[in-house]
């Protein structure tokens, strides 16, 4: 089922969780590990992050150099499968155009369709490592509605596959980001909210927002960008503080503001227990305001542990 009609049909605020992918190599016994005890709470979707091919240069064993791509948590269309099979939930695979040109792009989107998932989030990917700007690979998108356009094509019967006679319309519901405290490449909050709507125009059905840990950057978001004249749902997405190096790490990572009632409980904190603790606090104060407000959805960034996700959830809903 598409996020959109879950949404649509639903009077109540519904849950969502981001998972990631486990390293390559890793176990996926780990992921359903995250899973199981989130599953408690009825989960209305399920997303899995996209990670990009990287390159990096390898010293060969006669001390010459080499530069070999790796991808460092590959499986997303797979895992995506294999949870939606398990659990008989909706799942939301990410995609994203960096390290991909648009007839991978394309034959992703197919495989996608052939395992009878609904919906796609659409991103454009940070810039890769090494790199201070966003370079699109040849033959790819530089911007997200970009990608949009290219899914809301496939909806309509359009491929790139021009030899193909009588394309089968693919049904992907999209989702695509927003960020209450702007994009970090974006001048101000009104351009990047101008280019949200791009996104919306070419195609997208709901917007998931960047963390944030201020609720009213999150309403006043919302409100500009209806005022812009987007009308898709916005979900709002929280991560809860979950160690001590979390009072530097979020906001540099992520670009956005840590408020400074927050940022004296966690100084307080002497031990990674004692800053979770304020985290799940901080989260249930988040989420209580949020589902009062009557948001659609929050989507909780779990990071593939689900401990305090569990806590936040028993303590909200
Ligand atoms: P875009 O919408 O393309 O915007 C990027 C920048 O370009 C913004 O500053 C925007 O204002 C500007 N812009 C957009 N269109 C135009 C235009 N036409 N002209 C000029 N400027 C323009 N990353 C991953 O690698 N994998 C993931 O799975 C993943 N999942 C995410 C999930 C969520 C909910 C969020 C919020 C982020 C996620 N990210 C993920 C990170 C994301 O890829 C980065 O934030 C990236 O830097 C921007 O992606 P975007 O899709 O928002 O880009």
């Amino acid at each position: 089922m598409k996020v959109k009609e879950i949404l649509a049909a639903s009077d109540r605020t519904l849950i969502s969780f981001e998972l990631l992918p486990p390293l390559k190599g890793g176990d996926i016994g780990k992921v359903y590990n995250a899973i199981e005890p989130l599953m408690e709470f009825s989960p209305s979707f399920i997303n899995l992050t996209y990670h990009r091919d990287e390159e990096v240069i390898r010293q060969r064993p006669d001390g010459t150099l080499e530069r070999i791509t790796v991808t460092k948590r590959p499986g997303t269309v797979a895992l995506a499968a294999a949870i939606m099979k398990r659990y008989d939930v909706e799942v939301v695979p990410h995609l994203v155009c960096g390290g991909l040109d648009r007839h991978t792009i394309e034959n992703i989107l197919i495989d996608l369709n052939f395992l009878d998932i609904d919906n796609v989030m659409a991103l454009r990917g940070d810039p890769a490592p090494g790199e201070r700007f966003f370079t699109p690979t040849r033959g790819g998108h530089a911007y997200c509605s970009d990608l949009v356009r290219q899914i809301s094509d496939m909806n309509r019967g359009v491929y790139l596959d021009e030899l193909q006679q009588n394309p089968i319309p693919t049904h992907f519901c999209i989702g695509v980001a927003g960020y209450p405290e702007k994009h970090y490449e974006s001048p101000n909050l009104s351009q990047d909210i101008r280019n949200l709507k791009r996104k919306v125009d070419a195609g997208a059905d709901y917007i998931v927002t960047q963390l944030f840990f201020d609720n009213a950057r999150f309403f006043d978001f919302v409100e500009r960008c209806r005022a812009e004249g987007i009308t898709v749902p916005i979900i709002p997405g929280l991560k809860p503080v979950s160690s001590l190096k979390h009072l530097e790490m979020l906001p540099r990572t992520f670009h956005i503001d840590m408020p400074e009632a927050l940022t004296e409980e966690l100084s307080r904190c002497r031990t990674d227990e004692q800053a979770k603790e304020v985290g799940i606090e901080w989260s249930v104060g988040q989420a209580k305001e949020l589902k009062a407000a009557g948001v659609p959805a929050i989507h909780f960034y779990t990071m593939s542990r689900s401990g305090n996700i569990c806590e936040i959830l028993k303590r909200v809903f």
